[in-house]
C-alpha cells in the first residue's frame, strides 16, 4: 500500500492524521490495540453509565483539546471542587536543558531537592504526595530539573494542581475517549486497529512499516506517536542514532491504578465535603481523590488514584476494602464502607502503554538526551504527549505534539515553511484562563529555591485550608 504519510496511533497520532488529511494528504493510522484512544479509555455500563478509566480532566489553557471537543460537539462540565496550591518556576518550556543550573538540578532527584530545601517532615511528606500525584512516580525516581520543567510547561503549580481554573476543572460529558473516536470516525478506514508495528525500515526510497500480523505499509514519511519507551518493541533499520536509542532506554513510564468507588448516595456532599481529599497516612492506598458524580447528580462516585507499588499486587477486593476504609476514616462516616459498584484500571499491565500517565525523566537524562526527543530520524518524525512543550503528559500535549509533527512532515514536503511548524493556539472563547491571585510570599519569592522553601513551610497548610479540600493527617489536622 502506498501512502504519503502515516502515523502510529492516537490521540497524538490521530490528531496528526486529521491535520494531514485536512491538508489534502492521505495518512494511515496503525493502532496496536483493538480500540482508539490509547491512554484515554472510556467504559460504558449500566452501573457507571460512562466512566473515564484513563485521562479525563481538562481545563483552561488546554485550548487544542478544547478546540477538538468543540468541533465534535462534545460538551464539558465542571468538576465539583476547588483546590489551591503554590507558585511558579522559571525554566525554558521548549528546552529545559538550557535553564540556568540545568545540569545541577538534573543530577539531583526531587527527593534530594526536597531534603535540601523542605524544613519539616510534614512538608516533605506533602511534597512527596504532590510528586506522586502529578507524575505518578516517587521523588527519588525523578530528576528535579524535569519535575520543575513539567510543572512550568503546564503553567505553574497553581494551574497544574487547581481544579477551578486549573488542569482538573472539567471533564467531557460522555467521556474523554470520544475525542479520539470522533477523529477515528472522520479518518474512516485509514485507521487500522490491531496493527502493532514491530519493524520500520527506511533503507529504500519509501519507508516500509511492518505490523505483527505481517501487513506491510509503504509511505514517504512516518510519524511515531507512541510513548518513547515503547519504541523498544520496534526494530529499526537502519538502527536509531545512539542518542535516540539511549533516550528510549532511559525514560520509564509512571505507575498508577485509577479506582472509582460508587455509592448509592452522595453522602459526602451532605456532610459538607466536595469529595476532594488529600490523604496523608502511612500505608493509605489512595493519596488523592475527586468527586466523579455525573453532572446531573446521578451515579455518586469518588475517583481515587493508587500510586504506590505496595498496593499494585493487592487483589481487587482487598484494595477496594482498604480504599473504603480510608474514605470512611477521612470522611468520618461508615457510609463509605458500603459501595454499590467498583471500577478500576491498572495501567501498569497495559502492554501498549507501559504505565501511565506519562514517561518520566530520571536524573541526568533530560540534559543529556532531552534535545533529541523531537528530532526527526531520516523520514521518521516523533509525536506523543511526551514530545509536547505545553501540557506534556496530558491530552492537550498529545494534540499539540501530533499537529506539530504533521506540520513538520508538511514542511519536509515543501508545503509549509519552517516558521509555520509551531503555531500558537487561540484561547478557547468559553473556557478562559483567569490569573491566579497570589499571596505576598508567592510574589516575592521568585526563584526555585524560594519556591521550594515556601513549599516546605506552607504547602501542606495551604492545601489543607483550600476551599472544599479535606486534608486528613492522623493526629495533627482535624478532619473538618
Ligand atoms: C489514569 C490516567 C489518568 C490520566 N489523567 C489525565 C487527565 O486527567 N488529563 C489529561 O489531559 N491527561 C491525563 N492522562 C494522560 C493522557 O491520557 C495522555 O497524556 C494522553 O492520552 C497521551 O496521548 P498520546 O496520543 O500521546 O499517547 P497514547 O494515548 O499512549 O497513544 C499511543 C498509542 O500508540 C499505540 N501503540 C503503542 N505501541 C504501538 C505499536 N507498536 N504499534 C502501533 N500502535 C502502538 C497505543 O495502543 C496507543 O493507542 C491520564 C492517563 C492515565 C492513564
Amino acid at each position: 500500500m502506498f501512502k504519503s504519510c502515516w502515523c502510529l496511533c492516537p490521540s497524538a497520532g490521530l490528531s496528526a492524521a486529521k491535520l494531514l488529511k485536512a491538508s489534502g494528504l492521505d495518512p494511515v493510522v496503525l493502532e496496536a490495540r483493538d480500540r482508539v484512544g490509547g491512554r484515554t479509555f472510556t467504559v460504558q455500563n449500566k452501573e457507571a453509565k460512562w466512566v473515564d478509566l484513563g485521562g479525563a480532566y481538562i481545563g483552561p489553557t488546554q485550548n487544542r483539546i478544547l478546540r477538538l471537543a468543540k468541533e465534535y460537539g462534545i460538551k464539558t462540565y465542571k468538576v465539583n471542587e476547588q483546590e489551591n496550591l503554590v507558585h511558579y518556576v522559571n525554566i525554558p518550556r521548549d528546552a529545559p536543558w538550557r535553564a540556568p543550573h540545568a545540569e545541577e538540578w538534573d543530577k539531583m532527584t526531587m527527593q534530594e531537592l526536597f531534603e535540601k530545601l523542605c524544613w519539616t517532615r510534614t512538608a516533605r511528606r506533602f511534597a512527596t504526595l504532590f510528586v506522586n500525584l502529578i507524575v505518578t512516580a516517587e521523588p527519588h525516581e525523578v530528576s528535579a530539573l524535569w519535575l520543575l520543567w513539567y510543572v512550568k510547561q503546564c503553567g505553574g503549580i497553581m494551574r497544574i494542581c487547581s481544579t477551578t481554573n486549573g488542569g482538573q476543572e472539567r471533564k467531557f460529558v460522555g467521556g474523554s475517549n470520544q475525542v479520539s473516536q470522533c477523529m477515528a470516525r472522520e479518518l474512516g478506514d485509514r485507521v487500522k486497529l490491531q496493527s502493532p508495528v514491530y519493524r520500520i525500515d527506511q533503507t529504500g526510497d519509501m519507508v516500509v512499516v511492518e505490523t505483527v500480523d505481517k501487513q506491510t505499509y509503504k509511505a514517504k514519511y512516518v510519524i511515531v506517536a507512541t510513548p518513547p519507551a515503547l519504541n523498544l518493541k520496534m526494530h529499526f533499520n537502519p538502527e536509531l542514532p545512539p542518542l535516540r536509542n539511549q533516550l528510549i532506554n532511559r525514560v520509564p513510564m509512571g505507575s498508577v491504578i485509577k479506582c472509582m468507588v460508587y455509592y448509592r448516595e452522595n453522602f459526602w456532599r451532605k456532610k459538607g465535603y466536595c469529595g476532594s481529599m488529600v490523604i496523608e497516612e502511612e500505608g493509605a492506598p489512595i493519596g488523592f481523590t475527586l468527586d466523579d458524580t455525573k453532572p446531573d447528580g446521578t451515579v455518586p462516585c469518588i475517583m481515587g488514584l493508587v500510586q504506590s507499588f505496595k498496593q499494585f499486587s493487592v487483589i481487587v477486593y482487598i484494595l477496594l476494602r482498604r480504599i473504603c476504609e480510608i474514605y470512611s476514616k477521612v470522611l468520618g462516616t461508615d457510609e463509605a464502607l458500603h459501595p454499590v459498584h467498583y471500577e478500576e484500571k491498572n495501567w501498569c499491565e497495559e502492554e501498549y502503554s507501559g504505565g501511565c500517565y506519562t514517561a518520566y525523566f530520571p536524573p541526568g537524562i533530560l540534559t543529556q538526551f532531552g534535545r533529541v526527543l523531537r528530532e526527526p530520524v531520516g523520514k521518521l518524525y516523533f509525536a506523543g504527549t511526551e514530545t509536547a512543550t505545553e501540557w506534556s503528559g496530558y491530552m492537550e500535549g498529545a494534540v499539540q505534539a501530533g499537529e506539530r509533527a504533521a506540520r513538520e512532515v508538511m514542511c519536509a514536503m515543501g508545503k509549509l515553511q519552517p516558521n509555520q511548524i509551531w503555531q500558537p493556539e487561540p484561547e478557547n472563547d468559553e473556557i478562559r484562563a483567569l490569573p491566579f491571585v497570589t499571596t505576598f510570599w508567592e510574589r516575592n519569592l521568585p526563584s526555585v529555591d524560594g519556591f521550594l522553601k515556601f513549599l516546605g513551610v506552607s504547602t501542606f497548610l495551604s492545601a489543607a485550608a483550600a476551599a472544599g479540600l479535606v486534608a486528613y493527617k492522623k493526629g495533627i489536622i482535624p478532619r473538618s
